[in-house]
């Protein structure tokens, strides 16, 4: 859609971005997120459902909403959910309501899911608003030693994390950006410029059709 024909283009407004973080688990996309968040206060971010227990220092309601499986349940049969997955064994899901009403705010939406997460929200009606990024360790060595650096999982948890971020990493190529998370400030500073560049394209640019209008009328006064 042209900036002339989208309605909220020429109101001066825009519907938030769906920032889309990907990657197997211990490569860093939590802390990532963290970081975008403390730059930037204005990015909302998805609080997902989970059937899993929470992690010590885990807050519900902050990092994740902690619910049973009848609940999860009733949440995807209510159709609440954007999507939702089934990793490691328990159910994850992005709920839907916080998300809508942050992007008709104008606000981006953060997302720390999954490939099987990110291709149902990709293959949406909201796919248009989707920025997707894969995150990679610089090598499986430096993801184990994250995943037992991390300290919060039991040795058979990490494992198993362990034997499933090769399928994780095989989605590399479905995403928008891939980033290889070998120094912490690097990656963020590189995952700043996609979310700036991303803000900047022309067809998400609120009020551009009024500021050229009033340069053209600046033009037709300069040539009365
Ligand atoms: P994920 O959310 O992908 O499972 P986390 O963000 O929890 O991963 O990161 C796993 C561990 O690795 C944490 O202890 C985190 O502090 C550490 N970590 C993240 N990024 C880096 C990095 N670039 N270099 C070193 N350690 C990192
Ligand atoms: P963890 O248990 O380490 O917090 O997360 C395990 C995996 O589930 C990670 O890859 C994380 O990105 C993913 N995940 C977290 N929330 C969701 C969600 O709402 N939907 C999907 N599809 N995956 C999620």
């Amino acid at each position: 859609m042209s900036n002339e024909t989208d309605p909220a283009m020429t109101k001066g407004t825009r519907r938030g971005l769906l920032i889309i973080l990907s990657s197997p688990s211990g490569a860093g996309k939590s802390t990532l997120a963290r970081r975008l968040m403390e730059w930037d206060d204005s990015l909302s971010f998805s609080v997902s459902a989970t059937t899993r227990p929470a992690r010590p220092g885990e807050r519900d309601g902050v990092d994740y909403h902690f619910v049973d499986h009848e609940t999860f349940r009733q949440m995807i049969a209510r159709g609440e959910m954007l999507e939702h997955a089934e990793v490691f064994g328990n159910f994850y899901g992005s709920p839907k309501g916080p998300v809508e009403a942050a992007i008709n705010d104008g606000r981006d939406v953060l997302f720390d899911i999954d490939w099987q997460g990110g291709q149902q929200i990709a293959g949406s009606s909201l796919r248009d608003a989707v920025v997707s990024i894969f995150i990679l360790p610089p090598s499986i060595a430096e993801l184990e030693r994250r995943l037992n650096a991390r300290g919060q999982d039991p040795a058979q948890v990490i494992r198993a994390r362990m034997e499933k971020s090769r399928a994780e990493i095989s989605h590399w190529a479905e995403y928008d950006y891939v980033l290889i998370n070998d120094d912490l400030n690097e990656t963020e500073t590189r995952l700043r410029a996609i979310l700036t560049a991303e803000r900047l394209k022309r067809i998400r640019q609120p009020g551009l059709v009024e500021h050229v209008r009033r340069l053209n009328a600046e033009y037709e006064e300069l040539m009365k």
